[in-house]
């Protein structure tokens, strides 16, 4: 036995190096097949070794689902023990007494060896359950392990059942050595039990027994690495290795995950800055067009992507039926390179990103004329689910922009309607290709001056905050209620402030994400240009996305800022006292509230505590939480540019989100993100449309609801007031007169206490209307370009008035198809979509039919039609009188009963709570003193980090 123990053992070890040597080589030479990794890799060596020792070793990911993790650390403490238990069986198969010198008999080395042989045995046992029930026989799409590799997975689980097992039986042969004179139960605490059952008596059949099981487990051992150096692209076995490597080199060497910025564009490892352009190659790839434009980084991503599917779970897209599942997408793609990389026949000449039929999948690793269909592509909103969720920390959403990057700037093969969105962004700086003079309309009527930078203030050094007000907090109608409120909140809490007003231009968060680099550098050269002028130094914004471009991305720009969310700073000044809710008098109605936390506050930046401390201070209100809150937050559906893009494959994600709102019971859903207000009030007015959702049930920014409360405030339409108490929520709708300037986004059905009394209320509920419904408050302006507006300095780059990228000829711009296509002589007809320019807008563009805010086909009643064509149509000229200005109209008149925000009343209404929605601000009323703060019970502390959530109970519900 001994002899025939021994040289299998070898020879097996051989035939495993012979396999596992090449195997490792090609790997390499495989990640080494992609661009220098941007940024560096090394920095701060001593930082990475500790995220990565306590990532792996204490599991710190792994433990956000709880059951898993714990299971899999014991597979995994089992799997580092096991490679000395595996080298010890060497040594056994000529001494079968042989012990590790010094440890070998000590307690503690052996204790050790038993429990963690029982509890990996253990652990893999309930993994493997785990698998079985989660297993998509049963879940379908539900289950995180649709679409791995389940023979992988089996024969993983198989082998390290059986490893862990043979621990504890060789060494229950071991007790049973007759002469072994540490054969006690104290040295063998659990195997000698085992052994007294399966074992026979007598040194000889023992020592048999331990050659046999040593060369079981030198087997095990060898089959496992053969059959893992057959398959490079296993990586449910090969993490074991790469994981190290992976996380030491991940992006951030502080730890976090690669979150917040977007990686920068580059080119062999360069960053490239608009005025890098004109020293391009001309065959520069910008982004990422094949499988060799990804980093070495990237390459070890897809190699190590253990298939567990954690991201595929939390997936916005993937919940919603769309195409896109991260876990698929980096399998394909590994599948992809390590096919290519081998040279298989057709892989050379396959595109990365394609649209095929109707028969084919969207995911194509092994043959067809695409690798990724493009639906899947551009339907990820970069919430960061996926990147928060992996335990390998893989980079999914740098690697989804880096693809779009090469599809926008090189391809020009993007959503039609992101053509708008660039144009509206290069032109007029922002997305709602508004007026940029536009810009100071929301604080028009405030009983108070906002001091705007450049009129009233020389620069913000002579106040505390630049207010980033932002395009959606100037220009959408319930982000000027934010932008509103906070200004209010401020002023009354006696904290300067100032605007930046027109000189304001939109950060390039949507313009980014959506891979045009070069229009989201242009937009934030001009406004850190506009910031150092100004001397700003400290900023708070609304916007989760204004307020993540600028905290994290700006300071590429050289300029270092300190940014806050609104709700930072206001939870701020409720603890120091300067504002004060209210306690709830005698007919302040009680109400429920829950929280979405927008995905650039949340996972990106990681502020969860300050809006649930700001709400849980609210007199009169109960606060429930989601079911997916905090780090497994569900996106809204707006981000990545998605808030500008069609959704016409599966479910709505805001109608996802929106439902487990409501199905909260809660009256009120707060927001911190107007992208956020846009999806979630569309979602519950569609809801409301078709009885899925109470009538009183609305969406809030915090800063509104704080407003409320500090002015005593805090009724709600979801009750009826007491009789006696002030009757804001019954109050008549105003009149004609007084005709709102809010959009009829949440109808007569939905319209909310907070809502502006519309002049009539529509004939049916209107289902949210679009965001895009709104027509222009001025004609658009003449085409020119953002960057023609006045800058500091001029812009090195051409400007004339076409696109960012056009070449300056005196004739028309030529369609170009890549940015770097020559001009052709003469002007080719408008081309389509794909082909175009970057900016051009197709002459005969199909009416893009509003895609965020338009909620579902069956309510899509819009309030009103689109003036012409595509939604994202520029209005060159004034279009016919028709619609209402969106941005806030000019009063001619006082409404008598009118909304405390409507512009310029003859003269205060007599009773402003008796109409007109609770928030509204008379316009003539002077400025409320700022109330005598009450201290309040300041919280404890303000964590950025919230709690995680509560975990599942269910042994195997993680
Ligand atoms: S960022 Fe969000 S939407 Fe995009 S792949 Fe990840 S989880 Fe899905
Ligand atoms: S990308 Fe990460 S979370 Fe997703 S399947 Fe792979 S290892 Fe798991």
């Amino acid at each position: 036995m001994q002899i025939f123990a021994l040289v299998a053992s070898l020879a097996l070890t051989l035939a495993a190096l012979f396999v596992l040597v090449p195997a490792v080589r090609s790997m390499l030479r495989v990640i080494r097949m992609g661009q220098p990794a941007s940024p560096s890799r090394t920095d701060d060596p001593g930082a990475r070794t500790v995220t990565m020792l306590k990532e792996t070793v204490l599991h710190t990911r792994m433990l956000q689902w709880t059951w898993v993790g714990v299971m899999h650390w014991f597979v995994f403490a089992a799997f580092l023990f096991l490679s000395t238990a595996v080298l010890g069986a060497y040594f056994q198969l000529i001494d079968p007494e042989w012990a590790w010198p010094i440890v070998g008999h000590w307690y503690p080395f052996e204790w050790f060896s038993e429990f963690i042989g029982a509890l990996s045995t253990v652990g893999i046992i309930w993994l493997i359950l785990y698998r079985q029930k989660h297993h998509p026989r049963s879940e379908g799409r539900g289950s995180r392990f649709f679409g791995s590799t389940f023979w992988q997975a089996y024969f993983v689980e198989f082998l390290a059942l059986l490893e862990g097992a043979a621990i504890l039986f060789i060494r229950g042969a071991e007790f049973h050595l007759a002469d072994h004179e540490h054969a006690t139960r104290a040295h063998f605490p659990l195997a000698s039990w085992l052994g007294d059952a399966l074992y026979p008596a007598g040194q000889g059949a023992n020592e048999n027994l331990v050659y046999f099981i040593a060369f079981f487990k030198i087997a095990l051992a060898m089959v496992w690495l053969i059959v893992i150096g057959r398959n490079l692209t296993m990586g449910i076995a090969w993490h074991r290795f790469t994981a190290w490597f992976n996380i030491w080199f991940k992006r951030e060497s502080s730890g976090r995950t690669a979150l917040g910025a977007v990686k920068p564009l580059a080119v062999g490892g360069k960053t490239v800055t608009l005025d890098d352009i004109d020293d391009l190659d001309e065959d520069a790839r910008l982004g990422v067009g094949a499988i060799e434009d990804f980093s070495w980084k990237g390459l070890l991503d897809f190699t190590t992507c253990t298939e567990c599917g954690r991201c595929q779970s939390q997936c916005p897209a993937w919940h919603t039926e769309k195409p896109l599942s991260p876990k698929l997408l980096m399998m394909g793609l590994r599948e992809h390179t390590y096919l290519k990389a081998a040279g298989q026949a057709g892989h050379a000449e396959r595109a990365l990103i394609g649209k095929g039929d109707a028969g084919e999948g969207s995911y194509n690793p092994e043959g067809g004329d695409f690798v990724i269909d493009e639906d899947a592509l551009w339907s990820c909103t970069t919430c960061g689910a996926c990147v928060e969720q992996c335990p390998v920390d893989i980079e999914h959403v740098d690697h989804i922009v880096d693809m779009r990057r090469y599809q926008v700037l090189i391809e020009s093969n993007f959503p039609s309607e992101l053509n708008q969105l660039f144009k509206s962004l290069e032109t007029r700086g922002n997305p709602w290709n508004m007026s940029p003079n536009a810009r100071m309309d929301w604080a028009k009527g405030l009983p108070f001056e906002v001091k705007e930078v450049g009129k009233d203030l020389e620069s913000l050094e002579s106040v505390d905050w630049l207010f980033w007000v932002g395009c959606a907090g100037a220009y959408e109608d319930r982000g000027k209620k934010t932008s509103r409120a906070v200004a209010e909140l401020l002023h009354m809490a006696g904290v300067s402030f100032g605007v930046l007003g027109n000189r304001e231009t939109c950060t390039g968060d949507s313009a980014r994400r959506a891979g045009n680099e070069f229009v989201f550098q242009g937009l934030a050269q001009e406004n850190v240009e506009t910031f150092k002028e100004f001397k700003v130094k400290k900023v708070v914004a609304t916007c989760a996305h204004c307020f993540n471009t600028l905290k994290n991305e700006y300071k590429a720009f050289g300029i270092e800022l300190e940014v806050v969310h609104h709700t930072q700073l206001l939870n701020r000044l409720v603890r120091e006292g300067r504002l004060t809710p209210v306690a709830p008098g005698d007919g302040a109605n009680q109400r429920s509230i829950t929280y979405h936390d927008p995905c650039y506050l949340g996972r990106h930046n990681q502020v969860y505590s300050p809006p649930r401390e700001l709400l849980q201070v609210l007199p009169g209100a109960s606060y429930v939480e989601m079911e997916r809150n905090s780090e497994r937050s569900f996106c809204c559906g707006a981000g990545g540019a998605r808030m500008w893009m069609e959704e016409s494959l599966g479910e709505r994600i805001n109608m996802n989100r929106t439902t487990e709102a409501v199905d909260t019971g809660a009256d009120q859903i707060v927001v911190g993100c107007p992208f956020c207000r846009v999806m979630l009030s569309d979602g519950v007015t569609a809801l409301q449309a078709k009885a899925g959702a109470r009538e009183e049930v609305e969406v809030l920014d915090v800063a509104q609801m704080l407003l409320a409360s500090v002015k005593g405030e805090s009724a709600t339409k979801a009750e009826k007031p007491p009789a006696g108490a002030p009757a804001a929520a019954a109050a008549p709708a105003a009149p004609a007169a007084a005709a709102p300037a809010e959009p009829a986004a949440s109808g007569a059905a939905g319209a909310s206490l907070f809502d502006e009394a519309p002049a009539e209320p529509p004939a049916k509920p209107v289902s949210g209307g679009s965001l895009f419904d709104e027509p222009t408050a001025e004609p658009a302006a003449p085409a020119g370009s953002l960057f023609d507006e006045a800058p500091a300095k001029p812009p090195t780059k051409p400007t004339s008035g076409g696109s960012l990228f056009d070449e300056p000829t005196a004739e028309p711009a030529a369609p170009a198809g890549s940015l770097f296509d020559e001009p052709t002589a003469e002007p080719s007809p408008a081309p389509t979509a794909p082909g175009g320019s970057l900016f051009d807008i197709p002459a005969d563009e199909a009416p893009a039919p509003a895609t965020t805010g338009t909620p579902e086909p069956t309510a899509e009643a819009t309030a009103k039609a689109a003036p012409s064509g595509s939604l994202f149509d520029i209005q060159e000229e004034p279009a016919t009188p028709g619609p209402e200005p969106t941005a806030e109209p000019e009063p001619v008149q006082a409404a008598p009963a009118g909304s405390l925000f409507d512009e310029a009343p003859a003269e205060p209404p007599a009773d402003p709570v008796s109409s007109g929605s609770l928030f509204d601000v008379p316009e003539a009323t002077p400025a409320a003193p700022a109330p005598t703060p009450e201290p309040i019970a300041a919280p404890e502390a303000e964590p950025e980090q919230h709690e995680a959530p509560e975990e599942p109970k269910g042994l195997f519900d993680d």
